[in-house]
């Protein structure tokens, strides 16, 4: 569940705004909330005054700094208090401010900020609001674009609707996310819908076909043009992405990982220089490869910038001079040695169980007495992103696989009486041939020393890379 509250002077514009259609359904069903909170009822002024003059002169009001952060402060206390019990992140509560200085709203920011529980949204009005109040209260200041509003609630609803639709669960079809414009830097296709012929117009021959391969095929070629014409600028980013994959791809066993985190427009290309690449994924995930120790120090030196890896960070990388650097000098720690194997060909496998199905939430609980590696918030939002599937035999779970937020496949596991049946390797077969069907390279990562999947593994015919792949973490974890 994802909670947006509202700081605003205008409540009731927000609320019934976000109503209505997917976002309305969505509250009903509980995946979101939104909390409105008055700034007005926080004035310790006692004409409910929260407006005063610019020093130093100007046109317009502005909002005082009082009445914003005893609202903000509001916030933060009903949020402890619904959360008192629960390990809840320590550090600040991401708070927005919408301003015409802050960085343009894309929808990579709406992906990232998806990820986040509790989201604090700041609306300005008259002509913005006390710059010290904004200092301690605000994370994150953001433009929705060149051109200036009456206040913020306009603007924080293009915001929460961008940033609802990529809550798993939201749109119930979470492939169309995947699909749509900014997906992979480039804009939509054309799309098509009955009757097939219209004013005289047919619709183009391919859709009609039924191949999917092809279908695809026109339609990356479609979004290619489309991008190049009307958005160089996006059209740029997608061709240095392709540019970097075909670096990557001269040793593919090795760096699959990251080649798909950019072909499933996962990620974004923080450094590349000749084999050297640096990569952010979701929430706080990163990935990288790096050929000398020296090389690594310059990467993650300038890849991550001044202000470093985002608090709580993991990175993949199967360079041993990356996890070296991360360990002496960002404060990283080794969390699992593995293996990484990657299915190349283009047939699919036969699978011998055919009771497999996607999961939903209601078997949180069935996982978590199953598989401990990851905890109940990532298991629960892999069930909502429907990333999680299970084998039944006679009507009763018998083991499952999943598909990791980055995309490798894990997660495999087969109830001990229920071993030594195939199990393992029909879900693991089901899943890459749905993989194949949209167009990616199965892969996944196996524990060093996990010697039965990785004998799976060479029995469904994928390969093994040479040496391994580290996965390091924050020493600090999460919390502030
Ligand atoms: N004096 C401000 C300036 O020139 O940057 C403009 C203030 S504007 C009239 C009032 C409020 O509208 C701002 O505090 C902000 O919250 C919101 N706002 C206006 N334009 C916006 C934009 N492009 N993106 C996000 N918020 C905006």
């Amino acid at each position: 569940m994802t909670t947006f509250h509202v700081l605003t002077l205008f409540p009731e514009m927000v609320e019934n705004g976000l109503n209505t259609s997917i976002l309305g359904r969505a509250r009903e069903k509980g995946l979101l909330r939104f909390h409105t909170v008055n700034i007005r009822d926080y004035t310790a002024d006692k004409h409910r005054k929260v407006d005063d003059y610019p020093y130093g002169g100007g046109a317009g009001m502005l909002m005082q700094a009082q009445p914003v952060f005893d609202a903000h402060r509001a916030v933060l206390e009903e949020i402890r208090g619904r959360r008192g019990g629960e390990a809840f992140p320590q550090g600040p509560v991401r708070t927005v401010y919408l301003t015409p200085q802050g960085r343009p709203f894309t929808q990579a920011m709406a992906r990232e900020l998806a990820g986040e529980e509790e989201l604090i949204f700041l609306c300005g009005h008259y002509e913005g609001i006390d710059e010290r109040v904004l200092d301690e209260v605000v994370t994150d200041r953001v433009s929705i674009g060149d051109y200036v509003l009456t206040g913020g609630e306009l603007a924080a609803m293009v915001m929460i609707d961008a940033v609802s639709r990529l809550v798993p669960g939201v749109l119930g079809n979470d492939e169309s996310a995947q699909t749509e414009s900014f997906h992979r830097d480039l804009l939509e296709y054309p799309q098509y819908s009955r009757p097939e012929v219209w004013h005289g117009k047919g619709v183009p021959q391919v859709l009609l076909t039924g191949d999917h391969r092809k279908i695809r095929a026109w339609r990356l070629a479609e979004s290619e043009k489309l991008t190049g014409q009307l958005r160089p600028d996006l059209y740029d980013r997608y061709l240095q992405k392709r540019q970097v994959v075909g670096r990557l791809s001269r040793r593919k066993r090795r760096n699959i990982h990251m080649m798909e985190l950019l072909e499933r427009g996962l990620g974004e290309v923080l450094y590349a220089e000749g084999e050297n690449v640096l990569l952010a994924g979701p929430g706080k995930l990163y990935m990288a490869d790096a050929g000398s120790l020296e090389e690594a120090e310059r990467m993650l030196e300038s890849g991550f910038g001044a202000s470093g890896p985002a608090r709580g960070w993991e990175l993949c990388s199967p360079s041993p001079f990356v996890k070296e650097v991360l360990v002496q000098r960002w404060g990283g720690q080794v969390l699992m040695e593995c293996v990484q194997a990657c299915y190349t060909r283009r047939e699919p496998l036969p699978v011998r169980h055919r009771d497999i199905r996607v999961l939903g939430e209601e078997w949180l609980g069935e996982l978590q007495k199953r598989y401990s590696l990851a905890g109940e918030r990532y298991l629960r939002e892999r069930l909502a992103k429907g990333g999680v599937f299970g084998a039944f035999l006679e009507g009763r779970l018998a083991g499952f696989i999943g598909l990791h937020e980055e995309g490798s496949m894990g997660m495999l596991w087969v109830d001990e009486d229920c071993r030594r049946r195939g199990i393992g390797a029909s879900l693991e077969a089901w899943l890459i041939n749905r993989l194949l069907e949209r167009g990616e390279t199965p892969y996944g990562q196996i524990e060093a020393g996990n010697l039965g999947s990785i004998r799976l593994q060479e029995r469904l015919g994928l390969y093994l890379a040479e040496g391994s792949v580290w996965w390091v973490e924050d020493s600090r974890g999460m919390d502030g």
